[in-house]
């Protein structure tokens, strides 16, 4: 059944929709879905085979199938925690599902006898294959149920959405697909031979029969993305000049402090920026700069170095984190830096109850807190500060263009806006900057500190496990200590914090006499604090971990690392967590454990993980192996959140597109706001600030 064709339907918010109450809607706002179209603009950010179903003896770790089969058995165990056991049998072999979560109406459902269709990942256990909580659909032995024709797109979705329900609402604003307005210059579809919009959308959405994931790159789409971001950047860059800020003069009587007291001397390359960021602050515009440097680098320092300029001036500095492990971890070396200084540090975090972040807010509001630490805790509406001065966003690259905006938007007092300075570790290649950040200066710190000894990378079959196991061993023996990164490509979060707690359980079996400690992102924020601290103090050894701790997090006695599926992993991302070790004096180093067989692309990013640590060489690398290689990965390379284009892989269009930008901006200024707002997921300001609120 179709909702009535009107023309404007596709502008119409989502309620608008059979079956979308506020409920629902609610959901769709936290994925920037407010009206119909954004519906449509919401792609897939992989696609599933579940054309076909695999016979369990052909299984191999990794791939993610559907099988079919009977529960021999079920059983509940207790392994550090209670479990459900299923033993899935299809007459060629036995797989193992396995079920953290469970109600006592699945647990009866899931019994012997029972006939079910599963689709998941098939993971080692022990000797025998297993899926973690695999889709389940009970089957019946009298009716057979189809199965899919074509490839099934999946989506990025939040907490109480399923893929399930995304598809129906995206496959009824499908349906008016073809009144959607064309935003490009006619010149610009020609030139390019573009197909009609809605053949890449429906094309991404419902992909034809056998069609390949390597044929559906939407060159069109890719381009109006790219386009609708350099608008975004370059409205925002020449917004940004006509507000005022308060010029801070340059009184480092602080740092001076802070430098003396400092065990180390800061770098050269500190300094350069420190300078950069000095400048800024001493003129009445608001400084909008972007710090890029390799992880280990200093840039902490930097920020406090900018800090001291604000606070030196009467001012209040907000620093923001992406995740509560970072935000503590300044928090600690802030407390640890400033307080001889009779600098107060206020740590605001989310899950701070309202009695305790009372006291804390009010020192904000009062002037006695001079700079606040935590996530986007720290623009929540209760969070007022008497005068702040300046923004520093760390490891920036989970915050885009709009969410930067939002930031300063909450920070302006009167007429004045706050500086702003955002750090990230990802290497951007000159010619990227320009239009990743184009609305940022930008600095790099090209140089780490001295004294620094080389990481060595080895990459293994995962069938040398135990020769890992073994190393981990030795390394705590020493009284090293180890950090074991799970990564899993299931987007889902829970997935990933059962695959670390089921290798954990693991660990701590095979390794008795050393101290494992368990971070992942559904931990409450005291409990990975705890670990955290107990992991600096030494009290841990050996942290499993998901891939949380990729950004920031320093433990200079951490000197080994193991990545688990390295082959799935982009080289950046790589890069940024082997940036975890190598952090004191001691040798360390970094085991890739990758699943055999290994693709081309995938052995190539490992090979150049093992000869460099450069992370411009390795950017470049990453560039280069990008060509026709990935398809719609752009989500984890990073530094922009793009839904179809890649910085990197799509980098050659971005000449025409500043063209385009030129001509839209000059025949058809009504068009910049109706591209920004279907791409940049910001129909009126809202947004962002919604989401900095909730
Ligand atoms: P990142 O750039 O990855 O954020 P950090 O700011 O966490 O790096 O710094 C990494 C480590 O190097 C920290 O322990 C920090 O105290 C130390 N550090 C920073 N600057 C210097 C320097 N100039 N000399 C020696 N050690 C430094
Ligand atoms: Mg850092």
């Amino acid at each position: 059944m179709s909702e009535p064709a009107e023309p404007d339907f596709l502008q119409q918010p989502v309620t608008a929709l059979r079956g979308v109450g506020d409920a629902v809607a609610e959901k769709l706002v936290r994925l920037g879905i407010l009206r119909v179209a954004d519906l449509l603009f919401h792609l897939p950010m992989r696609y599933q085979d579940r054309t076909r179903i695999y016979p369990i003896a052909s299984l191999k770790v990794g791939q993610e199938v559907l099988v079919e089969g009977e529960i021999d058995y079920a059983e509940v165990v207790q392994r550090g925690r209670t479990m459900l056991l299923c033993y899935l049998n299809d007459g060629s072999g036995t797989l193992i599902l396995r079920f953290f979560h469970f109600t006592s109406a699945q647990k009866y459902s899931l019994r012997k006898g029972v006939l079910l269709r599963c689709f998941g990942e098939v993971r080692q256990s022990g000797m025998k294959l297993e899926m973690a909580h695999p889709e389940c659909h009970y089957l019946r032995a009298d009716a057979p149920e189809p199965i899919a024709n074509t490839l099934t797109p999946t989506y990025p979705t939040t907490e109480g959405l399923q893929q399930r329900s995304l598809r129906r609402l995206i496959d009824l604003a499908l349906e008016h697909v073809d009144t959607l307005p064309d935003l490009l210059p006619e010149n610009v579809v020609r030139q390019h031979r573009f197909p009609p919009l809605a053949h890449d959308l429906r094309k991404l959405h419902t992909p034809p029969s056998g069609s390949t994931v390597e044929g559906m790159r939407p060159h069109r789409l890719i381009f109006e993305e790219l386009l609708a971001h350099q608008l975004g950047v370059q409205q925002a860059r020449h917004e940004l000049k006509q507000v005022q800020a308060h010029a801070m003069r340059e009184d480092n009587r602080y740092w001076q402090q802070l430098r003396r007291a400092l065990p180390f001397a800061p770098t050269n390359a500190q300094n350069r920026v420190i300078a950069d960021i000095t400048h800024d602050l001493q003129q009445d515009v608001p400084m909008n700069r972007l710090v890029q440097g390799d992880v280990g680098s200093g840039k902490t320092l930097v920020a406090v170095a900018a800090a001291l300029h604000a606070i030196t001036n009467g001012f209040q500095v907000a620093l923001m984190a992406p995740t509560e492990l970072l935000a503590e971890q300044h928090y600690q070396n802030l407390v640890r830096w400033l307080e001889p200084l009779g600098i107060e540090t206020v740590y605001i975090s989310g899950n701070q109850t309202p009695r305790q972040r009372r006291r804390k807010v009010e020192n904000l509001l009062l002037g006695i807190g001079h700079i606040a630490v935590g996530t986007h805790a720290l623009f929540q509406r209760t969070v007022e500060f008497l005068q702040l001065g300046l923004i520093i966003i760390d490891e920036q690259h989970r915050f885009g263009v709009h969410q930067r905006m939002a930031l300063r938007e909450k920070g302006k007092q009167g007429e004045h806006y706050p500086h702003q300075l955002v750090m990230t570790a990802t290497p951007i290649p000159r010619t990227l900057a320009m239009t990743a950040y184009g609305d940022l200066d930008y600095s790099v710190i090209d140089e780490l500190p001295p004294g620094r000894t080389p990481i060595t990378t080895v990459a293994l079959n995962n069938e040398r496990r135990d020769e890992v196991i073994e190393r981990i061993s030795a390394a705590c023996r020493e009284g090293r200590q180890v950090y074991w990164v799970c990564t899993l490509i299931e987007e889902s979060e829970a997935l990933q914090c059962e695959a670390a707690e089921v290798t954990a359980a693991t660990l701590h079996e095979r390794l008795p006499h050393v101290a494992v400690g368990l971070v992942h992102g559904r931990l409450h924020g005291s409990e990975k604090e705890n670990m955290m601290r107990q992991f600096k103090l030494g009290e841990i050894q050996l942290l499993v971990a998901t891939t949380v701790i990729e950004v920031g997090v320093d433990v200079p006695n951490a000197s080994l690392m193991v990545i688990e599926n390295a082959e799935r992993m982009g080289l950046s991302q790589l890069h940024q967590l082997r940036g975890r070790v190598g952090r004191g004096s001691v040798a360390s180093s970094c085991v890739l454990l990758y699943q055999h067989p290994l693709g081309r692309t995938a052995r190539k990013r490992l090979d150049a993980m093992r000869t460099t640590t450069d992370g411009f060489m390795i950017a470049d690398i990453d560039l280069e192996l990008r060509g026709p290689g990935e398809v719609l990965g752009t989500r984890q390379t990073g530094d922009v959140r793009l839904r179809v284009a890649s910085l990197l892989r799509d980098q050659h269009w971005l000449p025409a597109v500043q063209a385009a930008a030129r001509d839209v901006v000059a025949h058809y200024p009504e068009r910049v706001a109706a591209l920004t707002q279907r791409w940049l997921q910001q129909p009126d300001g809202e947004t962002a600030t919604q989401f900095f609120q909730s």
